[in-house]
């Protein structure tokens, strides 16, 4: 086979833990001091996972977002979604809510009333994806998307399996429907088994450890990474070579996307392409 076009390793990011929302744990890849995004991405969080006892667990109370989507994924625990314009949701195991902020809502994510009754554990994933200056102000939509819905593809040792949250893999396409072209695969692998995607040179691609260990590459690009790594492909190729160390099973996302390339200001949660757009923002949140 030719290993030509199987992409290097360009960098490792180990997550930092921040407290998010109203102060639940997470481990963050990126924005952090070492990496601010990954155009078209601009925040991964990692929530937990966290043990939490009866009327504990913490949420996001009210909050606005405009500019850009965000992608709730959820391994386990409750989450409740309600919005200004009344839409109402709840996430289970499984389910993901892919969420276009565009112009503008505000909302709150927080755990059920019965998770925060009982208490237990809550784990996901919270996935702020940019979008293109002529999509920042369409209207808000929501695409929330069932766990039987999100197809899978269950490899040839019969136990390892891939999650297809947007874009393909082989051949599998994804349900949820996405502004820019985006890659958003949950792998889940047995040891020692792998697989290669193919992925334009000009995208940017990477993968978040979320469990045990995986090799990066293929021939003298190798890289070994672990839970909590963000491994960032190189550009030098069209297909990214990933696997499970051979003592190892491994659980992680892999997310690729088009680049928007256009100028980038972020403040709290509002991500426009001027500084004056992010004052009208303020300005329109809070009347
Ligand atoms: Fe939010």
């Amino acid at each position: 086979m030719d290993t030509q076009a199987v992409r290097s390793i360009e960098n490792i990011v180990t997550s930092v833990r921040v407290l998010e929302g109203g102060g639940f744990p997470v481990r963050r890849p990126f924005p952090n001091p070492e990496l601010d995004q990954v155009d078209p991405f601009l925040l991964l969080d990692h929530l937990g996972p966290t043990e939490w006892g009866p009327r504990e667990a913490i949420g996001a109370p009210d909050h606005p977002h405009r500019g850009f989507e965000t992608v709730t994924y959820l391994l386990a625990g409750e989450n409740e979604h309600k919005d200004s314009k009344g839409n109402h949701g709840l996430l289970n195991p499984g389910d993901v809510q892919w969420m276009t902020a565009g112009s503008g809502v505000v909302h709150s994510e927080m755990p059920s009333p019965d998770f925060f009754e009982k208490g237990g554990k809550m784990h996901g994933f919270q996935i702020w994806i940019n979008l293109p200056k002529e999509r920042k102000m369409i209207p808000p939509r929501y695409q929330d998307t069932i766990s039987e819905k999100i197809p899978e593809v269950i490899l040839d040792d019969g136990k390892s399996k891939i999650r297809v949250i947007a874009g393909e893999f082989n051949g599998v396409k994804a349900v949820i429907e996405t502004n820019t072209p985006i890659l958003y695969l949950h792998v889940m692998l047995e040891p020692g088994m792998g697989f290669r995607q193919p992925a334009s040179a000009t995208d940017n691609i990477m993968a978040y450890l979320i469990s045990g260990e995986g090799v990066f590459g293929e021939g003298e690009n190798t890289r070994t990474a672990v839970e909590g790594q963000l491994v960032l492909f190189a550009h030098d190729g069209d297909e990214v070579s990933l696997r499970s160390s051979q003592d190892s099973s491994l659980e992680l996302l892999l997310l690729g996307g088009t680049p928007i390339n256009e100028p980038m200001v972020r403040y709290g949660p509002f991500v426009m392409n001027t500084k004056e757009e992010i004052f009208q923002a303020f300005r329109d949140f809070s009347k």
